[in-house]
């Protein structure tokens, strides 16, 4: 049994040789990469109760942890969880401070701001279909740490940014937003399995897709989508075009990235 374990870890450990792994940045809504290697062997990682993506290469066990916007800044930022055989171990996660910038947009359409009792019922039912595909859990044989950009224009929001809709406080930006032109393609930045798509009510055309051990990303405000839930898909294959539906101020990509169940700063995952 535990030769056949160290033939998978050194069947994996070949597999990801020099792999990239996302940018170190342990702040709210960052990624921290901590390295466990002498916490094994645990058979479970979690953080805040979520299954945690641990990633084995060259003799070296990985954790690569999300942490929700709305950390508290200290030396115990957040704390992962081992279990082991003969009980649990705490590793303390240190997070710095980030101070993310404000931006203010104007909607036309004042029911995206302050939507009806309709629209609310509609936006719950859309919340937790969703809430359901980012609890999507697979274990792809080659784990994917890193992304291509999904689409070709020009940066037009990043995550984080404390956003105000007609002068209205709302959620903080939750991903990446790539301007471009209605029906520029977008292809997926790495392999996945599409686990939701839909049109929604603030997503416009969204897509879902999980990339394994709880690395999920989304697509939202397109024209077109080009895949079917259950669907394989490779690193760049075309899962549909730029659009403008949902609340938006133009064409232009969403994209968000979840890492156990928070969203992160995409550009952590890109060069
Ligand atoms: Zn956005």
């Amino acid at each position: 049994m535990l030769q056949k374990l160290a033939c998978l870890l050194l069947f994996i450990s070949a597999l990801s040789q020099a792999q990239q792994l996302p940018e170190h940045s342990p702040v709210p809504g960052g990624v921290a990469i901590i390295d466990v290697t002498e916490y094994m062997p645990f058979y479970e990682a979690s953080f805040n109760d979520n299954p945690v993506f641990i990633f084995e290469s060259e003799g070296k066990t990985t954790a690569i942890v999300g942490l929700p916007l709305n950390t508290s800044p200290g030396s115990v930022g957040g704390t992962l969880r081992l279990k082991q055989t003969n009980g649990d171990v705490f590793v303390a996660i240190p997070v710095e401070d980030k101070q993310y910038r404000e931006q203010r947009l104007t909607i036309t359409n004042d029911r995206q701001v302050n939507p009806n009792q309709e629209d609310l019922e509609r936006i719950r039912g859309e919340s937790a279909q969703m809430s359901t595909a980012f609890s999507s859990w697979s274990e792809p044989e080659e784990p994917v740490t890193f992304f291509n950009v999904p689409t070709v224009g020009i940066t037009s929001s990043s995550f984080g940014f404390r956003r105000f809709f007609n002068d209205q406080p709302r959620n903080p930006h939750s991903g990446m937003d790539i301007a471009a032109d209605e029906g520029t393609p977008i292809y997926a930045p790495a392999a996945g399995i599409i686990v939701d798509t839909g049109n929604y009510f603030f997503n416009g055309n969204t897509i879902i897709l999980d990339h394994g051990y709880g690395l999920i990303t989304l697509y939202c405000h397109m024209n077109e989508i080009d895949v079917e839930v259950g669907r394989q898909v490779e690193a760049g294959e075309q899962i549909g075009k730029v659009g403008q539906t949902g609340r938006v101020t133009g064409p232009h990509l969403h994209w968000s990235v979840n890492l156990n169940k928070v969203r992160v700063d995409p550009a952590l995952f890109i060069d």
